[in-house]
Parts: structure tokens; C-alpha cells; sequence
């Protein structure tokens, strides 16, 4: 396959889908620390600039517009997760100006600490929970040496297929991404994750590793068949049916399988960086549930949900439930006007209001059936309840994956999950601050840029500037077949 041979300009579509008539970006959308404005009110934005950069030495990454126009205001705002945060207001000229580097790159090497700088600047987050950056993650497994690097293309919530959406419009993308990340952190084992049922996507997978695994004949490529059911796809579960370990809180994949799991979504944006630069500014959201036909649409990040529920013509009630994120987990929001979508927004759900009464627990036992982590959440309700939360943790409630579940199922409609995940939640900010203590060579290459970065240039653009002479210095370079007749 001749990559030079594609479109100039292969995700022009993306813009094209949802064109709001104003974004909202929060600086913060990722773990971490807010982005900081780099724009003022009045400013002319236009696709792929950066409007917020992070705070030299923080643990951030920069944020970006999806669409060109006028800032209009810049403040803070709450959003449905708690979260308080600055936020750009862009408002849409209509024109689709986009910065003239947001384009793809020619033929070039690149080693292995640029491919992890270059993810940083473009600010991707994972785009599959809680946006841990994706660089730190790629750090991590550098230092921690895996060997094997997983691609999680399990999607289970029900009625989200992004991810799967992702695999049939860019199988490419999403292996290409995959294997520039497994080179950048010298894995040297490809393994996509997939449900067994999921034909279509294993078929264009199988395709495109078919294309591409002469290019890359260090790595071993394979494909697992998962069952589908839910949940599947979090890290501790991958750990036990891949590995047959079970990793306690604070436990790594890294560290106890040499293994590293990203979602297939944030490959293809790693990909859509390294190849094209374009930086994270736009994402496929499922618009679905009970009350809605079932979309998949790409958006700008920032966009508000009332336009994209506007372009969901099947979505007619107003009396139905809109949660920001998928029907177990996600957050029921009362004001869509003026609540956007962020890089982790994966799934707006439609929902039928259901009203279930309340009645205290009948023992019937489904919640502890359907646990994941094989949990009585109805007992670890009540210890929590009376304030026993010492107990609650011998009896396992750190180890709640907040899947939902047992709140789904429970017939006497007690909301289970949101006490025992907050609990568990407490435990897992630890478990996630220890990528803060991996300072890495792309960490520190991309705070360099930052601290070099000027009014309305592309952190992007800054970086293909000085790719050349880094490359020729670097250790550590890999060759990633952007055109194949030059560099490959
Ligand atoms: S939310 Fe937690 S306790 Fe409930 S089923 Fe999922 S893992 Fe188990
Ligand atoms: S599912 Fe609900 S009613 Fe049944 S045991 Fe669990 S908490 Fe009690």
C-alpha cells in the first residue's frame, strides 16, 4: 500500500458532518491539570490553532479548535462530571479556515521520543475513560519496557459503537496509530482486542494488518476474540482473561503483564498527528439509546449537545432523559444548550424516562450475579450506608469498576453505583497519579516547545519545524511508513 497515494486531505469530511454554530472547549477534558487559555476574547481562531496550552511543568495537555471563528468568551464553567474549569467560546464563521499545517506530513523519520512529543502536542487524552494522556501512558510503557501492546477494540457499553465506527471508516488509521505507538514504546507484540461477534471490524482489521505487517516486520501482529458481554475492555479484566492475573488496586498492566492497553479511538487519532497533523479537535460521538435510532456522528470537541441532538432528526421528546456519556455510567444533563461534548464523550444517550419505585432491597441477589468483579454490591451498599468503610474495603469495594451494573439490574431500583464507585474512586486517583512520577524524554521535549510557543502558531507546526535535525540526533528512531517510496 502506497500511503502517498491517498487524499490530500482524507479528514476534510470530518469537518464537514457537525458544523456548530459555536464550540465551548474546556481546558480541562483530560487528567490532569487545566490547559491555560492562549487566546483573549475578540481573537481570530482558526481549525487546528491552539487555544490553550498547558502550564510549563504540569501534567496537561494542550487543547484546540475544531472549527474557525471569533473567540466570544472566555470563562468558567462546571461541567456534568463536577469538573470547574475555564472554557473557550469560539463562535462559528462558517468559513472552515484551517491553519495551512494541518495537512499531511511528507516522508520523514521520526524516532520514538518525537512520536511521543508529537501525541502530546496534538493533546490526546484516551478517548475511551477517565483521558489519562496518552503520552504519560506511552511513557510509562516505555520505561516499564512491555512487551506487548494492546489495542482495546472491545466497545460493550450498549447501544455506543464509536469505537466500532472508528474501525470501519479508518481500519488504516487505527492500525497504522497502533503501530507507531507499539514501536514508540518497543513493544514487540501488536494485539487487537475485539468481540467475537464483531465481524465487520475484525474483517477490516485482518485487512489492513495484511496491508501494512511488511512495513513492520519487528512486530508481531494478532487478533483476540473476546465474548461479548458487558463490561469488557477495562484493564483489570483484559489482565485476568489475557493473562489470568488479578491485579489488585495500584497494580499496573505495565508492571505485572508488560502489557499496555489503549482504546482503538485514541490510535486513530495518534495517527491522525503522526500523519497528518491534526490534532485533537474532533471526535466520532454514538448519539443512541432507547429513545433514539442509533447515530454515530463526528463532531467538533467543544460542540454543544442541543446541536448535536438537532441533527438527530428520530429525536423527538423532550421529556426523554439526555445523558452525557452511555446509559450505565453516564450523567443525566438538564441543560444541553450550553454543555459540549469533550475528548472523552463517547456516547450522548436518549433515554425513555422510566420511573422505577423504590423499595428496600429483596435479597433477589442480581447485582451480585451480574458484578464484574465478582462483588456484593448489595452488601457493600449498606456498610457503606452505615458508615463502615473499613469493612466495605475488606469486603472488596475498592475494586468496583463503576460498570454500572448492579444499579441497572436492581429491581428494587437502588442507585448502587454511585456509592460504591465514588468510594472505589477515592482509591483509583492514586492509582493514576503514578504516571505523574514518569518524567520522560517526550514530556520534557514537549515542554520545551510549549515554553517556545507564540501567539497563533500550531504547537503542531512548531514541531514539524524542528523534526528534521532531532531525528538525525536521536537514538531511538523509527521509521513510520508515511510514503512508503521514500522512507520505507
Ligand atoms: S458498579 Fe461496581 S459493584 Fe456494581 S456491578 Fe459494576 S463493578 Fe460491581
Ligand atoms: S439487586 Fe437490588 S434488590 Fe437485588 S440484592 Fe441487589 S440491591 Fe438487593
Amino acid at each position: 500500500m502506497n500511503f502517498s497515494k491517498r487524499s490530500p486531505f482524507v479528514k476534510e469530511i470530518m469537518f464537514e458532518r457537525i458544523y456548530p454554530s459555536k464550540i465551548i472547549l474546556p481546558m480541562k477534558m483530560h487528567y490532569g491539570v487545566p490547559a491555560i487559555p492562549a487566546v483573549n476574547v475578540g481573537d481570530y481562531v482558526r481549525i487546528g490553532q491552539c487555544v490553550g496550552v498547558p502550564e510549563k511543568g504540569s501534567f496537561s495537555v494542550p487543547v484546540h479548535s475544531g472549527i474557525s471563528g471569533k473567540v466570544s468568551d472566555i470563562s468558567e464553567i462546571v461541567l456534568p462530571n463536577g469538573i470547574i474549569t475555564p472554557a473557550v467560546t469560539i463562535v462559528n464563521d462558517m468559513k472552515r479556515t484551517r491553519l495551512d499545517s494541518v495537512k499531511p506530513r511528507s516522508g520523514f523519520k521520526i524516532s520514538a521520543t518525537e512520536t511521543i512529543g508529537i501525541i502530546r502536542a496534538a493533546g490526546i487524552c484516551g478517548m475511551g475513560g477517565e483521558g489519562i494522556p496518552t503520552s504519560a501512558k506511552l511513557s510509562r510503557a516505555r520505561t516499564e519496557a512491555v512487551k506487548e501492546f494492546l489495542v482495546n477494540c472491545l466497545q460493550s457499553e450498549p447501544y455506543s459503537t464509536c469505537d466500532l465506527v472508528a474501525i470501519t471508516e479508518y481500519p488504516d488509521y487505527v492500525v497504522l496509530g497502533s503501530c507507531a505507538c507499539a514501536r514508540a514504546v518497543g513493544a514487540s507484540k501488536l494485539v487487537f482486542l475485539i468481540s467475537e461477534n464483531r465481524k465487520e471490524q475484525r474483517k477490516a482489521l485482518a485487512n489492513s494488518i495484511d496491508k501494512i505487517k511488511d512495513d513492520f516486520k519487528d512486530l508481531e501482529f494478532d487478533i483476540k476474540l473476546f465474548r461479548e458481554r458487558f463490561p469488557q475492555g477495562y484493564y483489570r479484566l483484559v489482565a485476568r482473561a489475557l493473562y489470568g492475573k488479578n491485579l489488585s488496586l495500584g497494580e499496573t498492566l505495565e508492571k505485572s503483564c508488560h502489557a499496555v492497553l489503549f482504546n482503538c479511538s485514541t490510535m486513530l487519532a495518534c495517527w491522525e498527528a503522526l500523519s497528518d497533523n491534526i490534532p485533537m479537535m474532533s471526535r466520532i460521538v454514538s448519539v443512541t439509546g432507547d429513545a433514539s435510532g442509533g447515530h454515530n456522528m463526528l463532531v467538533p470537541v467543544g460542540t454543544p449537545v442541543s446541536e448535536i441532538l438537532a441533527n438527530a432528526q428520530d429525536i423527538k421528546n423532550g421529556s426523554d432523559r439526555i445523558v452525557w456519556g452511555n446509559c450505565l455510567t453516564g450523567i443525566e444533563i438538564r441543560d444541553p444548550e450550553h454543555t459540549p461534548i469533550v475528548k472523552t464523550t463517547s456516547v450522548i444517550s436518549v433515554i425513555r424516562r422510566a420511573e422505577v419505585p423504590k423499595t428496600p432491597c429483596i435479597h433477589c441477589g442480581l447485582c451480585s450475579e451480574c458484578c464484574p468483579m465478582n462483588l456484593s454490591p448489595n452488601t457493600i451498599y449498606e456498610m457503606l450506608n452505615q458508615g463502615l468503610r473499613q469493612k466495605a474495603s475488606e469486603e472488596g469495594a475498592r475494586e468496583c469498576i463503576a460498570c454500572g451494573s448492579c444499579s441497572y439490574v436492581c429491581p428494587a431500583g437502588i442507585n448502587l453505583t454511585t456509592s460504591i464507585a465514588s468510594f472505589a474512586g477515592e482509591g483509583r486517583i492514586i492509582e493514576v497519579n503514578s504516571l505523574l512520577d514518569n518524567s520522560s524524554a517526550g514530556d520534557r521535549m514537549f515542554e520545551d516547545y510549549v515554553a517556545s510557543y507564540v501567539g497563533e502558531t500550531s504547537l503542531l507546526e512548531d514541531y514539524s519545524d524542528g523534526n528534521e535535525n532531532i531525528s538525525k540526533k536521536s537514538p531511538d528512531s523509527i521509521t513510520l511508513p508515511f510514503e512508503r517510496d521514500k522512507e520505507v
